[in-house]
């Protein structure tokens, strides 16, 4: 393994230190929870991440997950420069947002109107403000772990015990905000039950993670998520999928599809704007009329629909509408290096948990099977922090974090999985 240089990502890092909070415009950019310095990029092709110091790494989170074709595809750089000379922002209704929503309501199956913005964090504070509009009621369920983006309704840990009012979970986020929020823990209908039965009348929506990606990827039991619908249709309660990391990714029509469950609202974002920055929130008809300026609960944006957006967009779902296959690969790339990911570890008799759905995977450095924050929090963070720095060593791009999923892109082939998984026994043999 040769030494990589780094000099420019240090310099850059030091001179961001002083300009952005942390050097980063976003937190887990920084490479706090695994040592070390963050890598400056300067461009991406495919499969390959290129840094500021020539150094090269396969990447594995592409972005994050939007990048589910690898990086700078051709058919989102045609569908953007097409639309360049015309304008950047009208600011008034245009022929591809109509395009736009009538794609995504044909591919996502619970989806009957839709509305644009241009963020998943948008995309979630505005689904329950609907969801709130609609019952008129203030309380809202989420789990323990699930991230659904960074509004001050999510940004709730749970206190002790199963079914706890929310307390903040950063500062600036109010008592009075964290006191409509109840967490639960994942992959728990037993507390779900209760808080519903603790609040009678008073829950708005159950948001959640179909697959949870934020606390590394955690599958939903079997019966889980069809006893949340249950549980919703019951007692008039708004259940929220937030797709924004599975939409467009675990299957045509996101996690739904996928398990067959059907939420009222859906939250999307990543795939949608082919790497530019969209989100968009929509559900059932009755639900999503409430919102202005057809109904009464206010939302909108200056740039909400924007034109080189949508373009992006259009041209990666059109692509992921008319492509089968992708998610046929996606599935039999990911199952190779989980496969060989495994058979390292065995070799090498360390403890581990890997979960995996479609082209999502998570390593916990544990034997315990891994179904919700409690357990995701039993994985060694410090080997994961060894492994992690290992690998980025070998040129391998990693989520800098124990609780994030990865993402495969079509990009990797099966050459580049064999690459991957050398550098895999390589990193965990390394592990002191
Ligand atoms: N919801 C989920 C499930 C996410 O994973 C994220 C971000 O990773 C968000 C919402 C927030 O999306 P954004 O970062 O685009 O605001």
């Amino acid at each position: 393994m040769n030494e990589r240089s780094n000099s420019n990502s240090l310099k850059l890092f030091e001179q961001a230190q002083e300009l952005i909070p942390g050097g980063v415009n976003s937190p887990v950019r920084a490479f706090k929870a695994v040592g070390g310095n963050p890598v400056f990029m300067k461009s991406a092709k495919g499969a390959f991440l290129y840094d500021e110091d020539g150094n090269d790494y396969l990447d594995l989170i592409n972005s994050w997950g939007p990048m589910i074709m690898g990086h700078a595809c051709e058919m989102v750089q045609d569908a953007v420069k097409e639309v360049l000379p015309h304008s950047f922002s009208y600011g008034a209704p245009t022929r591809r947002e109509v395009e736009m929503a009538e794609l995504i309501i044909s591919m996502v199956p619970s989806i009957e109107k839709v509305r644009m913005v241009n963020s998943g964090t948008e995309a979630t504070m505005s689904a329950i403000r609907v969801a709130r509009g609609f019952t008129g009621r203030d309380k809202i369920i989420k789990f323990e772990g699930c991230y659904h983006g960074h509004g001050d309704s999510f940004l709730i840990s749970a206190g002790s015990g199963a079914i706890t009012l929310g307390v903040p979970d950063s500062p600036g986020v109010t008592k009075g905000v964290a006191q409509d929020t109840i967490t639960v823990p994942y992959n728990n209908l037993e507390a779900v039950k209760q808080a519903v039965e603790a609040a009678p009348g008073q829950i708005a929506a159950i948001i959640i993670e179909p697959v949870v990606g934020n606390m590394g990827l955690v599958a939903p039991v079997r019966g889980f998520l069809e006893g949340l619908r249950e549980i919703c249709t019951r007692e008039n309660i708004v259940l929220i999928f937030d797709e924004v990391m599975t939409g467009f990714r675990l299957a045509k029509g996101g996690a739904q599809e996928r398990f067959g469950v059907m939420p009222d609202m859906t939250t999307l974002g990543k795939i949608i704007g082919g790497g530019f920055p969209v989100g968009a929130y929509g559900g059932r008809k009755d639900i999503m009329d409430a919102v202005a300026p057809a109904g009464p609960v206010y939302q909108a944006g200056t740039l909400s629909g924007n034109p080189v957006a949508m373009a992006a967009g259009l041209a990666m779902l059109r692509y992921l509408n008319e492509h089968d296959e992708v998610y046929n690969y996606l599935e039999n790339i990911s199952d190779k290096l989980v496969t060989g990911m495994r058979e390292n570890m065995d070799k090498l008799g360390l403890n581990y948990t890997i979960n995996r759905v479609g082209s999502m995977f998570s390593i916990f450095f544990t034997r315990q099977p891994v179904t919700d924050f409690e357990s995701a929090k039993k994985s060694d963070l410090k080997l994961f922090g060894q492994y992690f720095n290992n690998m980025l060593n070998r040129g391998i791009y990693l989520a800098p974090s124990q609780f994030e999923t990865l993402f495969i892109s079509t990009a990797i082939t099966d050459e580049l999985a064999d690459k991957y998984l050398k550098a895999n026994f390589e990193s965990l043999q390394e592990l002191k």
